[in-house]
């Protein structure tokens, strides 16, 4: 769970029960600061340098409202975002978000939560009859901070009672007791990114062991929700096979028999992304040498630097394999 050192609040957000049940929560509790903005600006986050201001923006809430009526698209995983908050308590080196978020990248949760899910309803009907599917954490990690909102729990249990469209979303985290006995009605899909013990020690601070997240996993699957793992980054380090087979043996020993997908991923970065990165993580070990990787433009106008074509084969390879013979070639959803 997100324990924000300072808490911001937009003056709209407090204009519903939920933004005000969320400041007589922190009023009472020692230690965290309390900040208003009445323009929206986030001002009053402090720092010195980009390492200071990444961390300040890491330890900050702004709990406001989502203004923007429309949902942004969220293709090949699902047809929509659903906006329900944007940032993460998490510091992985490697993260997406490092280059969307700003400088300060604070965690915000949205309190005006029903027009936010009467909206996905709009989408819904619009596309009828084709089944619609939204993303919960297409821009932040939802779970550290639903203790405070319940906006999961109540995504959940809207999609639920819907029949033509489905919710999904993606976690490092564990705190999902809250979501067990919910009525999802089998419209919900849980998926835990993991990685190696070598990958999640040197690189993504602030977030929970693999064991402790293949116990959440078991909880989620057990409380009848389709489940998935997103294996990502995939890091083709020196003895990279051997450890990734472990993660996979951890995976069968729990999971055997169960109905699960998976999502492979390979390490990518963009110029952009390595600027920011080393900015902030000045001495990472991420491996960001262009000269070692292959360039491909991208959809969006600028490129990545991802593994080369030998390597990617190598990769599918023994990813296919290994997962393959535990769980079936339906299992795997994609490997890129
Ligand atoms: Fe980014 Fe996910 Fe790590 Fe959060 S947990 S910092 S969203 S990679």
């Amino acid at each position: 769970m997100f324990v924000p050192k300072r808490v911001v609040f937009e003056e709209k957000a407090l204009e519903y029960n939920l933004g005000n049940n969320i400041l007589d929560y922190f009023k009472h509790k020692n230690n965290v600061e309390i900040l208003y903005s009445k323009s929206g600006r986030i001002v009053g986050i402090p720092g010195k340098n980009p390492e200071e201001m990444y961390l300040q923006g890491k330890n900050t809430l702004v709990v406001g409202i989502r203004k923007s009526s429309s949902f942004q698209s969220c293709r090949p995983s699902a047809h929509y975002q659903l906006p329900l908050c944007s940032g993460c308590m998490g510091m992985c080196e490697y993260c997406y978000l490092n280059t969307q978020m700003g400088k300060r990248p604070y965690m915000k949760v949205y309190v005006n939560l029903d027009e936010i899910l009467n909206k996905a309803e709009k989408y819904e009907i619009e596309r009828y009859p084709n089944s619609t599917i939204f993303e919960g954490a297409a821009t932040s990690d939802p779970i550290p901070v639903e203790f405070y909102t319940g906006a999961l729990k109540k995504a959940i249990e809207f999609f639920g009672s819907r029949d033509n469209s489905y919710f999904r979303f993606v976690t490092k985290f564990t705190d999902i007791n809250s979501l067990l006995n919910l009525e999802h009605n089998g419209k919900t899909t849980i998926r835990f990114s993991i990685n190696t013990d070598k990958i999640i020690t040197q690189f993504e601070h602030r977030t929970p062991k693999v064991e402790e997240r293949l116990r959440a996993a078991f909880k989620v699957i057990k409380a009848g929700y389709k489940l998935g793992f997103i294996i990502a980054p995939v890091f083709l380090y020196s003895n990279w096979k051997e450890e990734y087979k472990v993660l996979l043996e951890k995976i069968n020993n729990i999971f055997q028999g169960e109905e699960i997908s998976f999502e492979v991923i390979s390490h990518r970065f963009t110029k952009r992304a390595k600027e920011n990165i080393l900015k902030v993580y000045s001495s990472t070990s991420l491996p960001m040498e262009e000269e070692g990787r292959k360039f491909k433009y991208g959809q969006f106008g600028y490129g990545k630097y991802i593994y080369k074509r030998e390597e990617l084969e190598d990769m599918k390879e023994f990813f296919e394999k290994n997962i393959g013979i535990n769980f079936g070639a339906g299992a795997i959803n994609y490997i890129i």
